[in-house]
């Protein structure tokens, strides 16, 4: 491990990390009112922001990890700072010095796992395409409508698997010419470079353009909101341009074009939670609901917050990898107003928010009354 770095140079550090915007801060304190952590805890990006911008910051502490990068307080700040760009720069110091507290250890293993094989979970790069044994999912081949991106925690995590098997079945049953990379397929980087880990994102980001470009893929489908914002917003930094389009999009394409019918009904009060990275990142607010729409018998109701001002699940920004006491989990609230308006289903289209809501139902202890759901195991139940 590197010795930290002196105070005096954290200044220089930052602005060559990229977050000089912090000096456009007043100290208004309108970003600490909006950020989720204050409903769980003390937390304060704007006292990050002053520390930052007069080279004071202790990259040693937890505190600059908390940041989900939510995407809440940037849309309300005055002097529109990026707050998560300050965030990632202190955090890309932290990961240059090797300053990693206790409860966030855990980055250092996703990142060793991403280096491997490609993936944050550790998993075998051969089991990557093991959840569509059995299923009619063939290889990407040039000439094919779509590249199905699948992701790393749908390709591995039980739970999110049966959402990729999902998709699956959806788009054979709509007659989509689609393949996947399968081994080829490398994390897409979203989140490790989030956590700092700038050069383990452009690794895995080269990576994936080559096997893109090798195979002739020109339409990626994507299951995850992550995936959604790297290709879509980031990947354009290589000088590449793919076409993106996230599942929800893509199912209400697929039922608008009469490709797929909603024939059986789903008599059951659902709630739709908006994915940080799908919602306020990307402005996705209107798909997702116009899909569940138009499943026959289902009732769809809104939480007290939707939308722009949607609760984060609490695991963007490597979140999903850190240690976070069950009383600090805002997932924990989110199902709380889920079960307030009476929905029986939390739906959702995103990996984090679903593993994070699925152990908030243990935790609650609401298993028999709420189920979580990807919004693909709602539309497979009723074709
Ligand atoms: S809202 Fe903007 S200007 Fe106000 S304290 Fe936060 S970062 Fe500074
Ligand atoms: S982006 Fe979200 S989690 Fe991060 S400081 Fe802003 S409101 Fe808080």
């Amino acid at each position: 491990m590197e010795t930290v770095a002196p105070y005096i140079e954290i200044i220089e550090l930052i602005k060559e990390a990229g977050g000089e915007a912090f000096k456009l801060c007043y100290q208004c304190g309108k970003c600490d009112v909006v950020c989720p952590w204050n409903r769980v805890r003390d937390f304060s990006i704007r006292k990050i922001i002053k520390e930052a911008s007069l080279g004071l910051s202790e990259i040693e502490l937890e505190e600059i990890w908390r940041c989900t990068t939510c995407g809440t307080c940037p849309s309300q700040c005055p002097r529109g700072l990026g707050q998560i760009e300050v965030a990632v720069s202190l955090r890309k110091i932290a990961t240059q010095y090797g300053v990693l507290p206790t409860p966030v250890r855990a980055v250092g293993t996703a990142a060793a796992g991403l280096r491997i094989d490609g993936n944050p979970l550790s998993e075998a790069r051969e089991k990557r395409a093991d959840w569509a044994n059995g299923l009619s999912v063939r290889p990407f081949t040039e000439g094919m409508d779509v590249l199905y991106f699948v992701g790393c925690y749908y390709s591995y995590d039980p739970r999110l698997k049966k959402a990729a098997v999902a998709t699956a079945n959806i788009l054979n049953q709509a007659g989509v010419d689609f393949g996947i990379l399968g081994t080829q397929e490398n994390c897409c980087g979203e989140s490790i470079r989030k956590t700092g880990g700038e050069e383990v994102f452009r690794t895995l980001a080269k990576d994936n353009i080559k096997a893109f470009i090798d195979h002739g893929v020109k339409k990626v489908l994507v299951s995850s909101p992550h995936c959604y914002e790297t290709f879509k917003n980031e990947y354009p930094e290589f000088m590449v341009n793919f076409e993106i389009v996230h599942i929800s999009q893509y199912l209400l394409e697929l039922i608008n074009q009469g490709k797929l019918e909603l024939s059986r009904e789903y008599r059951k009060k659902v709630t739709y939670h908006d994915p940080c990275y799908l919602g306020r990142h990307n402005g996705i607010y209107d798909e997702p609901r116009d899909v569940l729409r138009k499943v026959p018998g289902l009732e769809l109701v809104e939480m007290s917050e939707c939308r722009e001002a949607s609760l984060c699940c609490g695991g963007g920004g490597g979140g999903i990898w850190m240690e976070t006491p069950k009383e600090e989990r805002f997932s924990n609230l989110r199902l709380e107003q889920a079960q307030a308006v009476g929905a029986e289903v939390l739906v959702t289209s995103c990996p984090y928010c679903i593993t994070n809501f699925e152990e908030s139902r243990l935790t609650l202890e609401c298993e028999d009354v709420l189920e979580v759901k990807d919004i693909t195991e709602v539309i497979q139940d009723v074709i």
